[in-house]
């Protein structure tokens, strides 16, 4: 491959994308629709990339959190249609929606009183999907709101109410809530269309749900985790063959031999137990290494969880610790990462060179968008562009 400046990259797997893809495909039945859900960067593996990808495998169906990474897609010319999950509360941002034909998300009455305001400049056909909070507490209406909120939308002459939907908060381990979620959700279908109203697509099912609780795909489901090679958090009989097209790769950019004791590191927060070589790999936490999602834990048992990994991680338990593969063997980072740096120890007398390349560990979320991704195919990467945020792309995709 040719190098990359600043000898950090990502490389995304093309086929294992598409493999994914027709993973996915083989559980859906004919009448559900693939909404690809490529939201924050398309979990790391760049938006439009996967979106060309996905769209030229038959995707015709994407969704993302914001406005600007729709438009982000429609700039790319991506034409197949896009849902924005989140509202968009401003009339300039709201007007460009609607000349670029994102399909946008009815989440509360003051969002229709905007859209109805906006729409009357327009002569667009205008795709909404309403949202429902059934029980995650995020954006959404109450079947009472939306009971109400149709009765104006279905008099409007250029507004199309093309969706219903809601999510679920706790899919992979409370079946019970998850029911109780989808009942309610299936209530305020039902009294819309004892009102009259009936909306075409209406879709609950993130990857978990999707896994789980086939009678919940109705007319779509929205996917991005099992798209994105992984499995989500919990605990799922693995029956589709996912591969993960990611993997963030970089080289060793210094080699030195240090004396069993050296100090390693700010605060000498590591001291060799024994004759090394050390290597310095150019990626650190403003590249995402050694980043993880710290929220408040969820229970006290999650507490519990999350104090006993920091301690493993203290006492350099070799599970707990961060570790990158270099040359096929898993070697320890030492001390604590640097913003843009980290250190590797190697065993003494084992084989490393500069230029070796390595494996890191970085969450595919959290990895920093700077950093360049590769598309390969077969093995094979793309065309190299040297133009800053131009990622490498591979021809056929
Ligand atoms: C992120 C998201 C999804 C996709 O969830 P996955 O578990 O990654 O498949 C679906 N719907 C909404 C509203 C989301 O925010």
């Amino acid at each position: 491959m040719e190098r990359v400046l600043g000898d950090k990259w990502i490389e995304i797997d093309v086929d294992a994308i598409k493999n994914n893809l027709v993973a996915v495909n083989s559980q859906l039945e004919e009448k559900t629709r693939l909404i690809a859900v490529i939201k924050a960067n398309a979990y790391g593996h760049g938006a439009v990339e996967t979106a060309r990808i996905l769209y030229q495998n038959g995707v015709d169906f994407f969704a993302v959190s914001y406005l600007y990474e729709a438009l982000e897609l429609r700039k790319a010319g991506i034409r197949s249609a896009i849902l924005v999950f989140s509202p968009i509360i401003h009339e300039d941002e709201l007007k460009e929606a609607i000349s670029q034909h994102i399909t946008i998300t009815i989440a509360s009455y003051a969002d229709w009183k905007l859209l109805e305001y906006v729409s009357y400049g327009f002569n667009n056909y205008i795709r909404v999907h309403l949202k429902l909070d059934t029980g995650l507490g995020r954006f959404g209406l109450t079947g009472e709101e939306a009971l109400a909120l149709t009765q104006e939308i279905k008099d409007h002459p250029h507004v199309h109410l093309e969706g219903i939907y809601t999510h679920m908060a706790e899919a992979a381990s409370n079946p019970a809530y998850t029911e109780k979620q989808f009942a309610s959700f299936m209530k305020t279908i039902h009294r819309l269309e004892d009102a009259g109203i009936k909306i075409p697509v209406k879709h609950c099912a993130n990857s978990a749900v999707f896994l789980k609780y086939p009678h919940m795909h109705l007319d779509g489901v929205r996917l991005g985790t099992l798209l994105s090679g992984q499995y989500p958090a919990g605990k799922f009989d693995q029956v589709l063959d996912l591969k993960d097209p990611y993997c963030f790769k970089s080289r060793v950019i210094s080699v030195r031999s240090l004396k069993k004791g050296s100090y390693l590191g700010y605060y000498r927060s590591y001291r060799l137990r024994q004759d090394a070589q050390i290597a310095v790999i150019p990626v650190g936490f403003s590249d995402g290494l050694a980043l993880e999602v710290a929220n408040k834990p969820a229970g006290f048992w999650d507490m519990l969880k999350s104090m006993a990994k920091i301690m493993l991680m203290y006492f350099n338990v070799p599970r707990f610790s961060l570790h990158l593969i270099l040359n096929g063997v898993a070697c320890p980072v030492r001390g604590k990462v640097f913003m843009q740096m980290a250190l590797l120890e190697i065993p003494s007398g084992y084989d490393v060179n500069i230029g070796d390349e390595v494996e890191l560990p970085v969450r595919k979320t959290l990895a920093s968008r700077s950093i360049t991704r590769v598309y390969t195919q077969r093995g094979k990467a793309g065309k190299i562009s040297c133009q800053e945020g131009t990622n490498y792309t591979v021809d056929e995709m």
